[in-house]
C-alpha cells in the first residue's frame, strides 16, 4: 500500500546484456534511485527505436514499472547522446573506463543526484575535448571524494600540517599521506626496525598535491590549462589508481588494459 509502482526517472545506461531468451537487463544510474537493474522486455526481438535507446552511455527519461523483485522498462526516450564520444575510439575507451570505475564505485544508494552530474559532466567534457587524461583523473578524485573515501590530501595525516613546498611528502601503502618527520616517527611506532625506511612509501610532489586539489573542484571551475612532465603525469596517475583500489581493493580491469594497450 502506498508504494508507488509506476516510476518517471531520468537515467544513464551503465550497463546492458541478454537476459532470458528475449530480454535485456539493463543497468541504470538515476539520480532520484541510484543504481537499479532493469529488464527490457522482448528488446530483443524489438524493432522499435525505443530498443535502440538502450545503449550504454544514452541518458534517458524512463516510465519503469516496480514489481517486488526488479523494475520494468516501460517506456523509454532519449535524452542525451553521446554522439561524438561513440564516433572516436579514444574517447570511446576512456568513457568505457570511467563508466566501468563508475558503476564498480557506486555500490550504496548515497549522494545519487551528485554522482549522476559528475558521470554526465565528465562524459560530455570528454566528448568536448581532446585533452582526456586530467579529465579522467579529475573524474575518479571527484568520484573518491563524493563516495567519502578520498584521505585528507591537504595536510599530513600525523603532525596535520598543512603541506607547503618545504615538505617532504610520502604515500604510504596504507594511504596516508604523512611528512618527512611523520612518516619515520610512524615506522618507529610501528615497530619495523627500519626507522629510515621509506621503502613501503612513495615520494609525492607537492605540485602534484597542488593540482589534485585543483582538479577536485567541480569540472565547470576547471578552466586553467595544465602543463606538466610526464614524471608528473605518473605521479597524478599513480595516485588516482591507488586511492581507487584501496578503495575498490581490486585491480580495474578496463583501467589496465588501457595501460597495457598505450603502453
Ligand atoms: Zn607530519
Amino acid at each position: 500500500m502506498g508504494e508507488q509502482r509506476n516510476i518517471h526517472t531520468q537515467g544513464i545506461i551503465l550497463k546492458k546484456h541478454p537476459f532470458g531468451e528475449n530480454d535485456f537487463s539493463v543497468t541504470i544510474y538515476s539520480p532520484d534511485l541510484g543504481k537499479i537493474q532493469a529488464t527490457a522486455k522482448g528488446a530483443r526481438k524489438m524493432t522499435s527505436s525505443a530498443a535502440g535507446y538502450l545503449e550504454t552511455l544514452n541518458i534517458c527519461n524512463f516510465q519503469l514499472y516496480k514489481s517486488s523483485v526488479r523494475y520494468t522498462i516501460v517506456q523509454c526516450q532519449i535524452q542525451e547522446k553521446f554522439k561524438t564520444i561513440g564516433e572516436d575510439l579514444d574517447r570511446a575507451m576512456m568513457a568505457g573506463m570511467i563508466v566501468e570505475i563508475f558503476n564498480k564505485s557506486t555500490i550504496s544508494s548515497e549522494h545519487c543526484s551528485e554522482l549522476f552530474h559528475l558521470l554526465r559532466q565528465s562524459l560530455r567534457k570528454i566528448g568536448k575535448t581532446s585533452q582526456h587524461f586530467l579529465t579522467v583523473e579529475s573524474f575518479k578524485l571527484n568520484l573518491l571524494r563524493q563516495i567519502g573515501v578520498l584521505p585528507d590530501l591537504e595536510n599530513c595525516a600525523s603532525c596535520h600540517e598543512r603541506w607547503n613546498t618545504g615538505h617532504i611528502i610520502w604515500l604510504e601503502k596504507s594511504g596516508y599521506l604523512r611528512c618527512e618527520n611523520c612518516l619515520y616517527e610512524h615506522a618507529v611506532s610501528e615497530q619495523n626496525g627500519h626507522s629510515r625506511n621509506t621503502k613501503n612509501a612513495k615520494h609525492i610532489e607537492f605540485n602534484i598535491i597542488k593540482l589534485i586539489n585543483y582538479l577536485i573542484r567541480p569540472l565547470s571551475e576547471q578552466t586553467k590549462t595544465i602543463a606538466f612532465n610526464p614524471e608528473q603525469k605518473e605521479q597524478l596517475q599513480y595516485l588516482t589508481r591507488f586511492f581507487l583500489e584501496h578503495f575498490l581493493d581490486r585491480e580495474i580491469v578496463s583501467e589496465k588494459m588501457m595501460m597495457d594497450i598505450s603502453g
